[in-house]
C-alpha cells in the first residue's frame, strides 16, 4: 500500500506500519469485554470489608453535630481541601468538612500502598505550596510526603476544628424554604449548610476484578488503596517482613502496581504478577529537589509552573518547558513534534497520518527499552504494550522492568483474558494452579462507572427529587459543576468539565472558580445559585457534540477506564469537555467576564 511505503522508511526500517495497525486491533479485540464497567464486583455487601479503613487510631467516638455553617464541604482530600482554602480566601470560614476517612489526605489517605508516589511533579502536583510555603523533597514525592502535606493544608487554614473524619453523609436534602441543605451523617449529626461544594474524588471507591472464584480463596487479601501492613508488615517505605515467606499475587498492572510491584518484589518470597494489558513504562527520573532552583523561585511560580505543565501536555506549544519530565517528553512527540507551526498549512489526513506515526514511533521506543532491560525473553514480549500511547494513564517508573529480572518474580501474561478462576489455595491461568498466600487487588476505582455504583450517600434536592434518578440516564450538568433541581450544590471532578491530567491543578481552578461564584452571590445578599434546565441541557449538547473526537480515539485504543473498559459511552474521556482543559478555562473566563452568569439562576 503506498501509504504503508510512504511512512515506512521514517520511522524505523523494521517497523511495518500495517502490520503495527493490524497488532494493534487484534491486541484491542482480545480484551474486548461485552460486559464492560459492569465486569467488575462492587465493594459492598460481601466485599465490603474491602473498604475498612485499616489506618484509623480508633473507633471514633464523639457526641453527634447538630450545626448550622455557610458552607459544607463534602471529602477532605486536596479537592475538599482546596475548595476549603479558596472559600477561607473569600472569608467564608464558618464551614464544615465531612470526610469518611480518620484525617485529611484522600488518595494520599487511602493510598499508602510500598511505592505509592505522585505520577505528576510533585512542584505542581501538590497544591498550595507557596500559601503554605513548603517545598518537596523530591521532583516525585512519597506517599508519606503527600498525606503530610494534605495535612499542612490542614493546619495552614485552621481547617482541623471544622473537620468532622470517619463521618460519612448518608443524605442531604434541600429545604427550600430555607435555602439549605440539610445533610445527616451515620454519626447522628444533622449539620445544615447554605453551600454544598461536594469534592467526593474519582478515586474514592476501589473495585475488583470479576473472576470466578474471588470470594473461595482461603488465603489472605486486600485492595492495593488498603494496603495491609498488619499482615505485610513494614509501612510505605519498605521493611514488609512479613511477606519473606509468602507467595503473593498482584492482580493488574496499572499505575498503581507499576509502583507497588518493585517493594513487593523485593521483600516477597515470590510475587506472581498477574497482567491482563500491560503498561507504558517510560523513564521515571526522580531526583531530590536542588536547593539552588529552590532560591531562584519567584512568587507565582508554581501557578506559571502548572499552567506551563498544562499548555504543553495539552499538545501546545510554550517558549520553555519547566517540568521537563516524561510527561512532556511524551507530549511533545505525540502531538506537537509533528505539528506544523500553521496546522490548517496541510490535509486533515496527513495530520492523522504524522499523529499515528508519532504514536507508533513512541510505542516503538517503549517496547524496545523493555528489551533493552528484560532478560527473559518471554517477559519482555509479555510486557510490551500494542496500544496508543494516550488509551491508558501512561507511567513512568525506573525499576519497575528490572522486576523480572528477579528470580522470585514469575509475569503471569493472561494476553489481554485474565485469570480461569480464583480457588481456595491460588490462582488459575491456562489450567495451571499457583498456590499463593497472598492476593493483591490493584484493580483500580470506579472511575466512570454508573453514579449509582459511585453514590455513597442519597441527595435530595428540590421537591424531594433523588439525584440517582435526576441521572439515571447519565450525569447531566451545567459546566460539570451544577446541576437543575439542586440549588447550591456544586461539583468538583473531571465529569463534564475540563479535565487536566494535572488533577489537583484541575481542582485549584475549580475551586477558585466556585468560590467566586459564592462571593458574589454574597455581596449581593442572595442565597441561591441554581443551574437552569435549559443551560443543562445546552451543556449536554455541547458536550456529546464535542466528544466525537474522544469517541474516534476509543474506538481504535485498548479497553480501559478512559473508554468505559469498552462500553466507551461510558467511559471517562467521553464524560469531559471535548475541547480540552485550556479551552475549557478560556470559556469559563469569557463567561465570568460578560458578567451575566448566562445559565444561572442567582436570587
Ligand atoms: P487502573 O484502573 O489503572 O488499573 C487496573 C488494573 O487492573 C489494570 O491493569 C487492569 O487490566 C487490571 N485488571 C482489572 N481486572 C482484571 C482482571 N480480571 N484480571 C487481571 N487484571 C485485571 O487502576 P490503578 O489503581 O492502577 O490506577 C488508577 C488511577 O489512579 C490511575 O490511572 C491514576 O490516575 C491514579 N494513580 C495515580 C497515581 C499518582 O501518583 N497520581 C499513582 C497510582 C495511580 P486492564 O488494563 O486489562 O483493564
Amino acid at each position: 500500500m503506498a501509504y504503508a511505503a510512504a511512512t515506512q522508511d521514517t520511522i524505523h526500517d523494521d517497523i511495518d506500519i500495517d502490520a503495527l495497525r493490524q497488532k494493534y486491533m487484534e491486541e484491542r479485540a482480545k480484551r474486548l469485554n461485552p460486559k464492560g464497567n459492569s465486569q467488575y464486583i462492587e465493594v459492598k455487601g460481601d466485599f465490603s470489608r474491602y473498604i475498612d479503613d485499616p489506618y484509623a487510631d480508633a473507633p471514633l467516638v464523639r457526641d453527634a453535630v447538630d450545626e448550622t455553617v455557610e458552607a459544607l464541604v463534602i471529602g477532605g482530600g486536596f479537592g475538599g481541601l482546596l475548595a476549603a482554602a479558596e472559600l477561607h480566601k473569600i472569608g467564608v470560614t464558618d464551614i464544615r468538612i465531612v470526610e469518611k476517612a480518620g484525617d485529611f489526605g484522600g488518595t494520599w489517605y487511602w493510598n499508602r500502598y510500598p511505592g505509592a508516589q505522585c505520577d505528576i511533579e510533585s512542584y505542581i502536583y501538590m497544591p498550595l505550596l507557596e500559601e503554605t510555603g513548603y517545598i518537596p523533597t523530591e521532583k516525585y514525592a512519597y506517599a508519606a510526603e503527600l498525606f503530610a502535606h494534605a495535612r499542612r493544608i490542614g493546619e495552614h487554614y485552621d481547617l482541623y476544628p471544622r473537620a468532622l473524619f470517619q463521618t460519612q453523609i448518608v443524605e442531604i436534602r434541600w429545604d427550600d424554604a430555607a435555602a439549605r441543605w440539610v445533610a445527616t451523617t451515620d454519626r447522628g449529626d444533622t449539620i445544615r449548610a447554605r453551600w454544598v461544594l461536594s469534592a467526593s474524588g474519582p478515586l474514592n471507591r476501589p473495585k475488583l476484578p470479576g473472576i470466578p472464584g474471588i470470594e473461595d480463596f482461603k488465603g489472605h487479601t486486600f485492595h492495593t488503596s488498603r494496603w495491609d501492613y498488619a499482615y505485610t508488615g513494614g509501612n510505605s517505605l519498605g521493611g514488609m517482613t512479613g511477606l519473606a515467606d509468602k507467595r503473593v499475587a498482584i492482580i493488574g498492572t496499572g499505575a498503581t502496581a507499576i509502583q507497588c510491584v518493585p517493594p513487593t518484589a523485593r521483600d516477597a518470597a515470590h510475587l506472581y504478577v498477574v497482567q491482563r494489558t500491560p503498561s507504558t513504562v517510560d523513564v521515571r527520573g526522580n531526583r531530590p529537589t536542588d536547593p539552588e532552583w529552590v532560591k531562584g523561585l519567584k512568587p507565582g511560580w508554581q501557578r506559571e509552573r502548572m499552567d506551563n505543565f498544562n499548555v504543553l501536555v495539552s499538545g501546545m506549544r510554550a517558549p520553555v518547558d519547566l517540568v521537563r519530565d516524561g510527561w512532556t517528553a511524551l507530549h511533545h512527540d505525540l502531538l506537537t513534534s509533528w505539528m506544523p507551526e500553521d496546522p490548517t498549512s496541510v490535509s486533515p489526513l496527513e495530520l492523522m497520518r504524522r499523529a499515528e506515526l508519532a504514536d507508533f514511533r513512541k510505542g516503538h521506543k517503549v517496547r524496545s527499552r523493555i528489551d533493552e532491560i528484560v532478560t527473559n525473553k518471554d517477559a519482555a514480549e509479555g510486557l510490551k504494550p500494542w496500544y496508543g500511547m494516550l488509551c491508558k494513564r501512561p507511567t513512568f517508573h525506573d525499576t519497575y522492568l528490572q522486576t523480572f529480572n528477579q528470580p522470585n518474580v514469575t509475569l503471569i501474561d493472561t494476553q489481554g483474558g485474565g485469570l480461569d478462576r480464583i480457588t481456595e489455595n491460588g490462582i488459575v491461568f491456562d489450567g495451571v494452579e499457583y498456590p499463593v498466600d497472598c492476593i493483591i487487588f490493584a484493580t483500580g476505582f470506579e472511575t466512570g462507572t454508573d453514579y449509582s455504583r459511585r453514590a455513597a450517600m442519597a441527595i435530595h434536592g428540590r421537591d424531594g427529587k433523588l439525584m440517582s434518578d435526576h441521572f439515571a440516564d447519565g450525569m447531566r450538568t451545567f459546566h460539570g459543576f451544577f446541576t437543575d433541581g439542586f440549588p447550591n450544590l456544586f461539583l468538583l471532578g473531571s465529569a463534564q468539565n475540563g479535565f487536566k491530567p494535572n488533577v489537583t491543578d484541575m481542582l485549584a481552578e475549580q475551586a477558585e472558580h466556585l468560590a467566586g461564584l459564592i462571593a458574589a452571590a454574597r455581596a449581593e445578599g442572595k442565597t441561591r445559585i441554581e443551574a437552569t434546565s435549559e443551560a443543562v441541557d445546552d451543556w449536554m449538547k455541547t458536550i456529546r457534540e464535542k466528544s466525537q473526537r474522544a469517541r474516534m480515539f476509543l474506538a481504535a485504543c485498548t479497553p480501559g477506564y478512559f473508554g468505559g473498559h469498552g462500553d466507551i459511552e461510558q467511559g471517562l474521556l467521553i464524560n469531559t469537555y471535548g475541547d480540552g482543559s485550556i479551552a475549557f478555562t478560556a470559556l469559563l473566563q469569557a463567561w465570568r467576564a460578560a458578567g451575566d452568569y448566562a445559565g444561572l439562576k442567582i436570587y
